[in-house]
C-alpha cells in the first residue's frame, strides 16, 4: 500500500506540476494576448478617429472619443481574453464531468441534469438584458467622460467664474445616475448569479437525493454515489463561470458595437488618394457658385453661389459681419469641408480631385486663435514642416515670425516648452509662433485669419511684421479685422450673408455711396 501510494503521489505531483507550468502558460499567453488586443484596438480606433473629416468632431465631443479609446478597447481585449479563456475551462470541465456522469449512470445524470435547461433559457434572457444595461452604463461613462475633459481642459474659464462647487455638483450629479444605473445591474445580476449558485446546488441535492434512493435499491452503490456527487459539484462549479463568462461577454459585445462602429466609418473626406499637379502650383484659388451649409446645421445655408476669384501672388483681404462666412471660405480652402454646391478651384483643378497632404503641403494656415501643442517652440514650429525641413529652414521661419526676439531672452530658447495649448505664453507670442509653423514649409498659399484681439502695441508690430513678412510672394487671403491689413491689401472682398456683396481695393470701396464696406469702416467693425 505504501509503495502504491508513493507511486501515485509522485504522479499526481508529475501531473500538478504540468499543470502549473500549463496554467503559467494560459495566463501569460492570454494576458500578453490581451495587452496586444488592447494595443491594436486602440490603434485601429485612434487612427479611425483621426482621419474622421472635421464635420465628425462637430457632432462627437473629444471626452466620448477618449473614453472609447481607453475603455471600451480594454473592455472588448478583456473579455475576447481572459474570459474566453475561463469560459473555455469551464466549458471543458462541464462537458468532461457530463460525460463521466453519463457514464457512471444516464439516469441519475438526466435527473441531475434537468435542471440545466431553464437556466440556459434564463441566461440567454440575461444576456440580452446585461448587453442592454452595459451599453447604457458606457453612455453614461462616455458623459461623465465628456463632462470631466471638457472642464478639465477648460479650467481657466471654470476658476475665472468660480465655478469649481457647481461643476463637483454637475458631475456629482452624472455619477449618481452612473450609479443607479450600477445599482440596477447589480440587481439583477444578483438574481442572475444567485439562481445560477442554486441550480448548481439543485443539481447536487437532486443527485444526492435519487442517488440516496437508488444505493437502497442497490441500484448504485455508495462508491459511485459519492465519485457521481464529485461530479455534480465540478459541473456545478463550472456552470457558475460559465454564466459569468456569458454575462461578461455580452457586456463586451455592447461595447465592441461603438468601437466597431467608429473603426468601419468611411470618412466623408478621405485622408489620401487623388492627383498630385506635376507643375509647380501657381497659387490661382478659384470659389466656384460655392454653397455650404455647416452638417450639422443643414438647414441654416452659410455660403450661397458665392463666386470669388483669388489671384496668385497677391493678397485679398474678407471682411464682412461676424458670421458671414469668413472662416468657412478658409475651411473649405482647407478642405476641412466640403462644399454642398459648387467647386473649390486650386490652379484650375477642383479641390476633391487633388491628393490632400499635397495640396496641404501647398497652404500655410494661421488660425485666429492658433493653439499650440504641449512641447517646445521647437517641435510646434517643425509641426508645419516636411520630412525635409532643416534646422536652417527653422531658423529662418522663426527669424521672419519675430520668434527670436522672445526666445533669446528665455532660459532654454527654442527648447522652451510651451505647457498645455500654449498657456504659458502670450497672444503675440502664440501667434508668431502660429505663423512660423505656417512658414517653413514655404507654402504657396498662406490663410491668416486675423486675431480679433488686441494685442499691446510692441506685439502688434512684431506679429504685424511678421505678416507682412510672411505674405511676400504668396497667393494670401486674409480674414482682415485690422485695418492696415485691409488698406494693404490687393483686393478686398466683403462678405455678406454668404454672397460677395462688394470688391476691390480700399479707394474703389470707399467710394461707393452707401457701401457695406464704408459702412463697416465707419464702424470700425471688422470682427
Ligand atoms: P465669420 O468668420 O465670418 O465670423 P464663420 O465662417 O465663422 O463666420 O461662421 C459663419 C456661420 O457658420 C456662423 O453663423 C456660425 O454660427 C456658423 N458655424 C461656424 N462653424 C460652424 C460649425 N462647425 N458647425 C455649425 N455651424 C458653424
Amino acid at each position: 500500500m505504501k509503495e502504491k501510494l508513493n507511486k501515485v503521489s509522485l504522479i499526481l505531483l508529475g501531473v500538478f506540476l504540468i499543470g502549473g507550468i500549463c496554467n503559467f502558460g494560459r495566463v501569460y499567453l492570454m494576458s500578453t494576448t490581451g495587452y496586444r488586443i488592447t494595443q491594436s484596438l486602440r490603434k485601429k480606433v485612434f487612427t479611425a478617429i483621426v482621419n474622421q473629416e472635421t464635420a465628425m468632431f462637430d457632432k462627437r465631443s473629444t471626452g466620448e472619443l477618449v473614453g472609447r479609446l481607453s475603455g471600451d478597447a480594454q473592455l472588448v481585449s478583456s473579455a475576447v481574453t481572459t474570459n474566453i479563456s475561463d469560459g473555455l475551462r469551464s466549458g471543458i470541465m462541464s462537458v468532461a464531468g457530463v460525460s463521466m456522469m453519463f457514464y457512471m449512470s444516464p439516469e441519475l445524470a438526466l435527473v441531475g441534469l434537468s435542471t440545466v435547461p431553464p437556466i440556459v433559457g434564463m441566461a440567454v434572457l440575461y444576456g440580452r438584458f446585461i448587453k442592454k444595461i452595459s451599453r447604457q452604463v458606457q453612455d453614461s461613462v462616455a458623459d461623465l467622460n465628456v463632462i470631466a475633459e471638457e472642464r478639465i481642459s477648460n479650467i481657466r474659464t471654470v476658476k475665472a467664474f468660480a465655478q469649481e462647487s457647481n461643476e463637483i455638483k454637475k458631475y456629482g450629479s452624472k455619477l449618481e445616475d452612473l450609479l443607479k444605473l450600477c445599482y440596477r445591474e447589480s440587481y439583477y445580476r444578483g438574481i442572475y448569479f444567485g439562481m445560477t449558485g442554486l441550480s448548481g446546488n439543485v443539481i447536487i441535492l437532486s443527485v444526492l437525493y435519487y442517488g440516496g434512493v437508488m444505493v437502497s435499491n442497490s441500484a448504485l452503490t455508495v462508491g459511485n454515489l459519492s465519485a457521481f456527487l464529485l461530479y455534480a459539484a465540478y459541473i456545478g462549479v463550472s456552470l457558475g463561470g460559465l454564466s459569468n463568462f456569458y454575462s461578461e461577454l455580452n457586456k463586451a459585445l455592447g461595447a465592441s458595437t461603438r468601437l466597431f462602429e467608429l473603426i468601419e466609418r468611411e470618412p466623408k473626406i478621405p485622408v489620401q488618394g487623388g492627383r498630385v499637379l506635376k507643375d509647380k502650383l501657381s497659387g490661382n484659388v478659384i470659389f466656384d457658385k460655392v454653397n455650404f451649409a455647416y452638417p450639422t446645421r443643414i438647414e441654416s445655408k452659410i455660403l450661397n453661389d458665392l463666386s470669388l476669384e483669388v489671384e496668385k501672388c497677391s493678397v485679398t483681404a474678407i471682411v464682412g459681419p461676424s458670421g458671414s462666412g469668413k472662416s468657412t471660405l478658409a475651411a473649405l480652402l482647407l478642405r476641412l469641408y466640403d462644399p454642398t454646391g459648387g467647386r473649390v478651384l486650386l490652379d484650375g483643378e477642383d479641390l476633391r480631385e487633388l491628393d490632400l497632404p499635397w495640396v496641404k503641403s501647398q497652404i500655410g494656415f494661421v488660425s485666429q486663435e492658433p493653439t499650440l501643442f504641449s512641447s517646445s517652440i521647437r517641435d510646434n514650429i517643425m509641426y508645419g514642416a516636411e520630412n525635409s525641413a532643416t534646422e536652417i529652414d527653422l531658423m529662418d521661419a522663426a527669424r521672419q515670425a519675430n520668434i527670436l526676439e522672445f526666445t533669446d531672452t528665455m532660459k532654454d530658447g527654442l527648447d522652451t516648452i510651451v505647457g498645455e495649448r500654449g498657456v504659458t505664453l502670450s497672444g503675440g507670442q502664440r501667434q508668431r509662433i502660429a505663423i512660423a509653423r505656417a512658414l517653413i514649409k514655404n507654402p504657396r498659399i498662406l490663410i491668416l485669419d486675423e486675431a480679433t484681439s488686441a494685442l499691446d502695441a510692441e506685439n502688434e508690430r512684431l506679429v504685424q511684421q511678421a505678416v507682412e513678412r510672411a505674405t511676400q510672394g504668396r497667393t494670401v487671403l486674409t480674414i482682415a479685422h485690422r485695418l492696415s491689413t485691409i488698406k494693404n491689401a490687393d483686393k478686398i472682398v466683403v462678405l455678406d450673408h454668404g454672397r460677395v456683396a462688394e470688391k476691390g481695393n480700399y479707394d474703389h470701396l470707399m467710394s461707393l455711396e452707401n457701401g457695406l464696406f464704408r459702412n463697416l469702416v465707419k464702424h470700425q467693425t471688422f470682427t
